[in-house]
């Protein structure tokens, strides 16, 4: 029997996917969303983009207006979650309130890790995850000279093209040999290396923070690894995420750097789900567990949980694809890059119109391209169906992505 009762606990891109594909898809029962941030939910990426710049507001952000949820039937709860009663089929909620389920999706996302640093607590000191984040940083840019953002990776690099953009003098700090290195390869890595030195950024890379220091409650700098002390009237740290998992983990359920679900994405109870930035999960594109932290994974999952409880289960195999806007660059990844051992580019560093493909092994595993949209359209087709692409066949004069596809779909 399909469940009629639904639960799903977080209001991010997840939760928000699973409650109104559920809808879509003619799901007649009970939609309760828990989520415990106020406000409709929204998305995340323009916190650390566009709505910094001042390029888009608050409104532009939710996915749906307050009354879509009324229309739709889907009650909103602005609460969180405190334990699962697997038993009796409960979640508590903190303000005392428990809800019942036949079916639990666990969409609780991850948190910012906070870095432990001396001086983290002192005023003037951000990470970016939330609207509430970006609305409490974004006056600050207003007025402010020397900016230190600690990590080099997507977020860090970002904010810190925003901030070089708005005038400010930044520099950023990574412990890492080049920037976003979990994610790209070492020619893209290099292009915005380039790329953010030319927009004034300094990047100092292999060089951590010690310290933040500050007067009167308030930061005034930072101390680096290397004992260096550079002013600072705003330090913003990105040093990756925490998956919110603890409620998982104290109901009893399988957790392993997320909460861990096999390939129809159930947790090891089969009446719960857990999906999104939490979720831990094997895919044909790695070669262990892996947890993303995008979009497209958020809304792949949520919408493979819904097909699932509409009594059309499948394995979980979505191609993951991710982007990044750093200035005027815009970063599109296909596939996952991680153990490449090859690489072969199209277009040039210096025109910033740059296609790296990653292969291992011989092997097509991923493509990176900076402002070419039709290579990354054409690579997500090719990654999806199982690439027979050789790097030699890619480094012929004249090779492109798009003909290759077309090629290869008729073939
Ligand atoms: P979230 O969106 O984090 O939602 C989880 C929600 O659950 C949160 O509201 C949380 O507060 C809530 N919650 C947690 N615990 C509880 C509880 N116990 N009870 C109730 N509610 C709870 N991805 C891209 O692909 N491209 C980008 O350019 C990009 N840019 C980004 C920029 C920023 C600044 C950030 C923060 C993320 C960005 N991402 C980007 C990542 C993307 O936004 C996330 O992968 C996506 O939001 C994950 O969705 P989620 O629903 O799993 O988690």
């Amino acid at each position: 029997m399909l469940p009629d009762n639904i639960l799903i606990i977080g209001g991010g891109q997840a939760g928000f996917q699973v409650a109104a594909s559920l809808r879509q898809e003619g799901h007649a029962g009970r939609i309760t969303l828990v989520g415990d941030e106020a406000g409709v939910p929204y998305q995340r990426p323009p916190l650390s983009k566009a709505y910094l710049l001042g390029k888009v507001g608050a409104h532009a952000l939710r996915f749906r207006p307050p009354e879509y949820f009324d229309e739709h039937r889907i009650d909103r709860l602005h609460d969180s979650a405190a334990a699962i009663d697997r038993a009796a089929h409960h979640v508590h909620l903190a303000s005392g309130t428990s809800l019942s389920y036949d079916h639990l999706v666990i969409a609780t996302g991850a948190r910012n890790r906070v870095p432990a640093l001396p001086g983290i607590e002192l005023n003037g000191v951000y990470g970016v995850r939330t609207l509430a984040d970006a609305d409490a940083l974004s006056p600050r840019l207003a007025n402010i000279r020397n900016v230190v953002v600690l990590g080099a990776g997507f977020i860090g690099l970002e904010f810190a093209a925003v901030a070089a953009a708005r005038g400010a003098a930044v520099h950023v700090l990574e412990i890492g040999h080049r920037p976003m290195a979990r994610a790209i390869s070492e020619p893209m890595s290099d292009l915005f290396t380039a790329a953010h030195r030319s927009w004034g950024v300094t990047l100092d890379l292999g060089c951590g923070m010690k310290r933040i220091v500050g007067r009167d409650g308030k930061a005034t700098g930072v101390e680096t690894s290397d004992g260096r002390h550079l002013p600072a009237d705003l330090v913003v740290y990105g040093i990756g995420v925490v998956p919110n998992a603890e409620i998982a983990l104290a109901a009893g359920l399988e957790v392993n750097n997320g909460i861990c679900v096999d390939a129809l994405l159930r947790t090891s109870d089969p009446d719960i789900s857990a999906i999104g930035d939490v979720a831990s999960f094997s895919s044909p594109y790695a070669d262990r567990p892996i947890r993303l932290e995008s979009v497209q994974n958020a809304i792949d999952q949520a919408k493979a949980v819904v097909a699932r409880l509409m009594g059309r289960p499948a394995a979980y195999e979505a191609l993951p694809w991710f982007w990044t806007d750093q200035g005027e660059l815009k970063l599109q990844i296909a596939g996952l890059s991680e153990g490449h051992d090859q690489t072969v580019l199209l277009g040039s560093a210096q025109s910033r119109q740059l296609s790296v493909l990653c292969f291992r092994a011989g092997r097509l595993i991923a493509v990176e391209s900076v402002n070419r949209p039709l290579d990354h359209m054409a690579s997500r087709k090719i990654l999806a169906r199982g690439p027979s692409l050789t790097p030699s066949q890619a480094a012929e004069p004249g090779f492109e992505l798009k003909a290759y596809e077309a090629a290869t779909r008729q073939a």
